[in-house]
């Protein structure tokens, strides 16, 4: 069985090829599609837009699609920078910058009130249009000052408690094993493994 991925991030692939090392999926991603146009992710939530991103792939492919979005969400802000992590400080996309606004938006909240987390939504939607959705969290704490050259994006201030270390620090190892992402993705194999059974039957 064939599946698409709605993503240009390799690392991403990878993540999934590898969780599905026994299965008999392939997975495809828009660097196998010759026409794709990016989906304008305006969505309000995390599962909003991987289902934006994740129809459009189908609809395209007439394949099984899936797609995520994720992010980070500080309670001191209201849940911000949210489905906006990526752009938080203006385009273009610049994970300094926005970590540099991230400081300065918490620079008067104290250290108990720093808590945040990372969030991932998948959904996959079927050629039929059936949808389904996962979901993975990873709670932390939002730091003063960069640690760590590992990652991307906020890594280097996430903090994650049960490791006593940030995002950065950790090996890819690590983090793949405890990300919101990879919680995401473990998840949708259970999921594809029966719409497999279902093609095949
Ligand atoms: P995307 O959904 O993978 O495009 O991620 C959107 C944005 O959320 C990224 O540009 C990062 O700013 C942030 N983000 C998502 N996942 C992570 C992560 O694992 N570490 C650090 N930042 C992340």
């Amino acid at each position: 069985m064939k599946i698409i991925l709605a993503t240009q991030n390799q690392g991403k692939i990878r993540e999934l090829q590898e969780l599905l090392v026994d299965e008999t999926i392939e997975v495809l991603s828009l660097r196998d599609l010759a026409d794709w146009e990016d989906v304008e992710e305006n969505g309000v939530t995390f599962a909003d837009n991987a289902a934006l991103k994740a129809r459009v792939a189908a609809q395209k492919t007439g394949l099984i699609a899936l797609a995520d979005d994720s992010g980070l969400e500080v309670d001191a802000l209201n849940g911000a920078p949210g489905v906006y992590s990526a752009r938080y400080a203006g385009e273009p996309k610049d994970d300094e910058r926005n970590n540099d606004k991230l400081l300065q938006q918490l620079e008067s909240t104290s250290d108990d009130k720093r808590t945040a987390r990372f969030r991932c939504a998948l959904v996959v939607v079927t050629p039929e249009g059936e949808e389904f959705l996962t979901e993975g969290s990873v709670e932390g704490q939002i730091l003063r000052q960069r640690r760590g050259t590992d990652g991307f994006g906020y890594d280097p201030l996430f903090y994650v408690p049960e490791y006593a270390r940030t995002m950065a620090e950790l090996t890819l190892t690590e983090k793949n094993k405890l990300s919101h992402r990879a919680q995401a993705f473990r998840k949708v194999i259970p999921i594809l493994q029966t719409l497999r059974g279902n093609i095949s039957s």
